[in-house]
């Protein structure tokens, strides 16, 4: 069975200050209270480090939101896998929807940036998903598994990595698929990777849900087959719906 993994993504929320505040409250919270689930958090690279202070000694792990494909160099104002790796991240989100929406990632920068962070050993959280008008226009599963085959090109060994599926009309929406309209697409992604990487490597994969999970519709979410937690935005803000999401997936 498959470890269920929920990740809060701050976003570009929270100052350093702020994020100590709320990383010392979820830490607090999910160390009360029994979890079986692996839990990360995701703030800002301004507070990685200090935040990395206090997950560290936790079983809260630190993620990066992002990372550069080259490993270091001459780009004025990104970070390198190696750079998150030492400020005491254990894992990054690589190809947000936002990252591709608004800064361009295709699945080639996705694929080059994912085998970079896999070289660092960090895990990578690879997002995947949909916009609403692919969706209207019925080519979900065409999209989905372009994005799935082309950000794992080239790589063999996906036991370090998890994928995210985000259908980008959830995403800070309030909508949210269905769970049936979740797991078909999950289970389209565990067949493809299935076929690129055999069945046992597709079997461990685990496949988070991500898009306007709430704690009123988590524990629906995470009880299908092949969703295997989720990659929280909004409600990863506010510690209790945060910890409520977690005990969901536990
Ligand atoms: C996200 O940014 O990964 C996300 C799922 O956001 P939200 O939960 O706010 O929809």
């Amino acid at each position: 069975m498959r470890k269920k993994i929920v990740v809060g993504n701050w976003k570009m929320n929270k100052t350093v200050t702020e994020s100590i505040t709320l990383a010392a409250e979820v830490i607090a919270a999910i160390g009360k209270e029994f979890s079986g689930c692996d839990v990360g958090i995701a703030p800002a690279f301004p507070a990685l480090y200090e935040v990395g202070k206090l997950t560290l000694p936790s079983r809260v792990s630190l993620v990066a939101q992002n990372c550069h494909f080259e490993p270091d160099g001459a780009f004025t104002g990104e970070v390198s896998a190696s750079m998150v790796r030492e400020a005491g991240c254990s894992a990054v989100i690589i190809g947000h929807s936002e990252r591709r929406q608004y800064f361009g990632e295709t699945n080639a920068i996705v694929n080059s940036k994912v085998k970079q962070a896999l070289s660092e050993g960090l895990q990578v959280i690879m997002c995947v998903g949909e916009t609403l008008e692919q969706r209207e226009g019925g080519v979900t599963g065409d999209v989905v598994t372009a994005q799935v085959r082309e950000g794992l090109l080239g790589i063999g060994n996906i036991s370090n990595m998890v994928i995210a599926y985000e259908p980008v009309w959830a995403i800070g929406t309030g909508k949210t698929a269905t769970s049936e309209q979740a797991e078909e697409v999950h289970l389209m992604i565990r067949n493809t990777v299935s076929d690129l990487l055999g069945e046992e490597a597709a079997e461990k994969l685990r496949i988070q849900y991500g898009g306007s999970v709430k704690p009123s519709n988590a524990k629906e979410l995470f009880s299908m087959p092949n969703i295997d937690g989720g990659l929280i935005g909004g409600a990863s803000l506010n510690v209790a719906d945060f910890v409520a999401i977690v005990n969901a997936a536990d």
